[in-house]
């Protein structure tokens, strides 16, 4: 193609996917990165443990699949966690060739963590601060590229459609996106010939969660708004250890995460009113079995005692080792929270931590809109199945990044993308007729508490039919009044997620309606086992969403 005919792509997100993603695309167009806060604001800064690769000697890409197949009790796509598997040992062994700086052992070479659910060691990691590293080491290169634009505090408010062209119902096409400008509170509209929604996951749902305050499913809602289907939204994961106390944090800090790669370097779960080890009663994996089963036990040990936390004690290993592999908590509990954790054990409990479900995708990360794909947490890929496996996540990022661009460069042309660009030309300039600055600012924080609490109260890791229900009734309601007031009101970011959130609320409420079986991360206890019968993934559709959109808006 001649470089004036060379796509334009729009990311929308600045983590893991979308950097990568943006990185690989500069070769074949022009890029603009638009995210929705600081540029590093994103749950990729915030990934401790590691990024999974059968890259050790011992490990073979077949035994990466078992173990990620085993922890989706039963859902996962095999084909798409072969991609995974097998194209992951390629992309990270990429980022040890651009420098991606890895801990290494005294002689040089990578050191591989174990977490758990993994039968092997195989978790590469930048001590305890992957994520940090990764962000930095991928922004660092994205300042170097001359085809990127990246722009901040731009928060997408809606995909633009051919439903978006004057006289047409239709939306199979995706020509860019309506953004808001934070800056001048302009909302301006980006065309491009790619749209990449790498937007993240909606843990912000929750009052109690591991996830930065951006994560709050805006990809997923867009997406679904736009006319693409939502798979298996009912599996949120609970990480196990989330430190149970806040200190003197603002409200709005995400909950600190104590990393798996501690129990897989030794640290044991204790019951503190008894001071005994009890993941022995749970699983044959004691400490290292897969998260759901880690975070039900300590729930069922909170429940049963009455305890506000349990302990998680690691005191029992050589200091100088823990402060060695794990300088960002030590350092975190040490000076912000006064606990030294070679001396004594922390007091941790489950909080949310990983949107499993999201936007369905092939492969390639396309979703049903063309011209849209959808890569990183804020895909459904079909590798997590019911249940993600730990440091699956960073890679998928980066796997299906790259897939997405390659699906795209391959079947680029000329003509398509001309075409698209007398559709992006007639698109229509947002309209804010008839909308006014809010009266009661206070009812949006106050729908935020009321549903991150009747998510935690009714949705959360138990489960049953008659909360789900209850929920269900109570997220109508306010979901009905938030389309109303958003209606008339100027947009806000705030009004933007709270809107997303509400979305991704019911969403997940009516998926896990739908799923009458325990599985994964899904636990209902009028359905206490696995039911063949119920096994299909669950999908909400367009259809699903034209009926209920006729209920809320006129
Ligand atoms: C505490 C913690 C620890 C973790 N540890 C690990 C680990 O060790 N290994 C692992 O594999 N995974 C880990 N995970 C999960 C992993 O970090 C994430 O799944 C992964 O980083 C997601 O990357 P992403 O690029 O898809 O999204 P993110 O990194 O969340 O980035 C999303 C981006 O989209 C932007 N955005 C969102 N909405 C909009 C909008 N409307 N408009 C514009 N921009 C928008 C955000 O601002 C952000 O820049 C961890 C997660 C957390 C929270």
């Amino acid at each position: 193609m001649k470089s004036t005919d060379s796509p334009h792509f729009l990311v929308i997100g600045s983590g893991i996917a979308g950097l990568f993603f943006a990185l690989k695309a500069a070769k074949h167009g022009s890029v603009t990165i638009v995210t929705k806060d600081k540029v590093d604001n994103a749950a990729t800064t915030y990934a401790q443990g590691g990024i999974a690769a059968a890259l050790g000697a011992w490990d073979n890409p077949e035994k990466h699949k078992v173990d990620t197949l085993v922890a989706g009790a039963g859902l996962c796509d095999e084909t798409a966690v072969d991609i995974l598997v097998r194209d992951g040992i390629k992309r990270v062994q990429e980022l040890i060739d651009m420098g991606m700086p890895f801990t290494r052992d005294g002689a040089g070479k990578l050191h591989f963590g174990r977490e758990g659910g993994h039968g092997e060691h195989r978790v590469l990691h930048a001590h305890d601060h992957t994520g940090r590293s990764v962000e930095s080491f991928l922004l660092d290169r994205v300042a170097k590229e001359q085809n990127i634009r990246l722009l901040t505090n731009y928060c997408v408010v809606e995909l633009a459609t051919e439903h978006h062209l004057k006289n047409r119902e239709n939306s199979k096409t995706v020509l860019g996106a309506y953004v808001l400008d934070e800056k001048s509170n302009q909302i301006e509209l980006f065309p491009a010939d790619f749209t990449i929604l790498a937007t993240g996951g909606a843990g912000r749902v929750y009052p109690l969660t591991t996830n930065p305050p951006v994560s709050t499913g805006d990809g997923i809602a867009l997406a679904y708004r736009a006319g693409c289907r939502i798979r298996n939204m009912e599996f949120f994961q609970f990480h196990p250890t989330a430190l149970a106390i806040r200190g003197k944090k603002p409200p709005g800090t995400p909950t600190f995460l104590i990393t798996e790669a501690m129990r897989g370097e030794g640290a044991i779960l204790k019951n503190p009113k008894t001071g005994r080890a009890f993941m022995q009663d749970y699983h044959e994996m004691l400490d290292l079995a897969p998260r759901d089963i880690v975070a039900r036990a300590i729930d069922a040990e909170l429940k049963r005692d009455g305890l506000d936390y349990v302990w998680l004690d690691i005191s029992h290993c050589d200091a100088a080792f823990i402060q060695e592999h794990f300088p960002l908590i030590y350092g975190t509990l040490k000076d912000e929270y006064n606990i030294d954790m070679t001396q004594e054990p922390i007091p941790v409990l489950p909080a949310v931590h990983y949107t499993c479900g999201g936007v369905m995708v092939d492969y390639d990360g396309q979703t049903d809109l063309a011209r849209l794909y959808a890569i990183g947490e804020v895909a459904s890929t079909g590798v997590h199945g019911g249940n993600r496996l730990a440091s699956n996540s960073l890679l998928e990022g980066i796997v299906f990044a790259e897939r997405a661009l390659v699906h795209i460069a391959q079947n680029l042309n000329e003509t398509e993308v001309l075409q698209t660009r007398s559709l992006q030309a007639a698109l229509t300039l947002w309209d804010h007729t008839n909308t006014k600055n809010p009266e009661e600012w206070v009812l949006v924080s106050h729908d935020f508490k009321e549903i991150r609490s009747l998510m935690w109260d009714y949705v959360g890791i138990v489960r049953s039919t008659l909360r789900l229900e209850r929920a269900l009734r109570r997220i109508d309601v306010i979901y009905g009044e938030i389309i109303d007031f958003y209606n008339r009101t100027k947009i806000s970011r705030d009004l933007l997620e709270l809107r997303n959130l509400a979305l991704v609320a019911q969403l997940t409420i009516r998926s896990a309606l739908q799923r009458k079986e325990s599985r994964g991360l899904h636990f209902m206890t009028d359905y206490p086992e696995h039911r063949e019968p119920s096994r299909a993934d669950t999908i909400l559709g367009p259809a699903h969403f034209l009926a209920r959109r006729a209920e809320f808006i006129k």
